[in-house]
């Protein structure tokens, strides 16, 4: 939580590390702020425009020519996700680090109005598709010397909270995944472990509170020195840990 921004800009050299939801938002920030820190970002997300953006950016700044994965986690299957984790070895013959940060919320809504396609739609994108996209991302993960797997939770993901939902059941869910998987995989070296970011200002946030005053959130930016941590080797040891900014 009081983590400062590192002033060694080298801690993620030589690092590749693929965000999801990397064109909005949190994931927006995450993906420019491990370029700036020296790692080679493969950024994934649905509006490919967005992801351009982010690309250009980070071409500018003179950081590692990042790569783009334009990919719908609602439609895409297991097969897009295993050809994906194959090309990944192929151009950068490893993986250090996976943020799984992409994630929708839908409407705020009471349990006798969840509906069986929203139902869906949302433990898809959120649940399903992350565990098959770190599933496929295995393999490469442990061809990298000391790999990071960050999963996005959330308060509600924590202690349920009414009219939240599938959005609360998805992250409940990503809650247990982390924790199975951390203790599948700590032996090896792999960290495995979720960050709750806490409101924070995006349009997530806006859509979830649409009457709050966003300018008294913290911004995508201010939560950064967290993700870095998690993501470079000063965290090494840290696995299984569910961390609340
Ligand atoms: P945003 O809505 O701003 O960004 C979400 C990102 O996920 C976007 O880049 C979006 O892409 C991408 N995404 C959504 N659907 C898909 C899909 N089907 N396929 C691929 N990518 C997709 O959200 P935040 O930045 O606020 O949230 C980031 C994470 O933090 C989420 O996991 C959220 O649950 C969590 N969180 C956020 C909090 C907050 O206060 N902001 C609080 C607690 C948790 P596109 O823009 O192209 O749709």
């Amino acid at each position: 939580k009081n983590l400062q921004l590192p002033e060694d800009k080298t801690i993620l050299k030589d690092k590749v590390i693929l965000v999801t939801g990397a064109g909005d938002g949190i994931g927006r920030q995450a993906a420019l702020t491990f370029a700036k820190y020296g790692a080679t970002v493969i950024l994934l997300g649905k509006t490919v425009k967005k992801l351009e953006s982010i690309y250009d950016e980070i071409v500018e700044l003179g950081a590692p020519q990042p790569a783009i994965i334009p990919l719908d986690m609602k439609g895409a299957t297991v097969k897009n996700y295993q050809d994906m984790a194959l090309t990944i070895i192929d151009q950068f013959g490893r993986l250090d680090g996976l943020l799984n940060n992409a994630s929708i919320l839908n409407s705020l809504n009471p349990i006798e109005h969840i509906n069986e396609e929203t139902f869906d739609k949302v433990m898809k994108v959120n649940f399903k598709a992350t565990f098959f996209l770190t599933q496929s991302l295995i393999p490469a993960l442990k061809l990298s010397k000391s790999p990071s797997v960050l999963f996005t939770s959330s308060s509600v993901g924590k202690q349920g909270r009414a009219f939240w939902g599938e959005y609360a059941f998805s992250k409940f869910a990503t809650e247990g995944l982390m924790q199975t998987m951390a203790d599948e995989y700590e032996h090896i070296g792999m960290r495995v472990n979720a960050i709750n970011p806490g409101a924070t200002k995006t349009r997530m946030r806006a859509k979830a509170y649409p009457g709050e005053d966003a300018n008294k959130l913290k911004t995508p930016e201010q939560i950064m020195p967290a993700y870095l941590h998690l993501m470079s080797d000063e965290s090494i040891g840290i696995c299984g840990q569910s961390i609340d900014l």
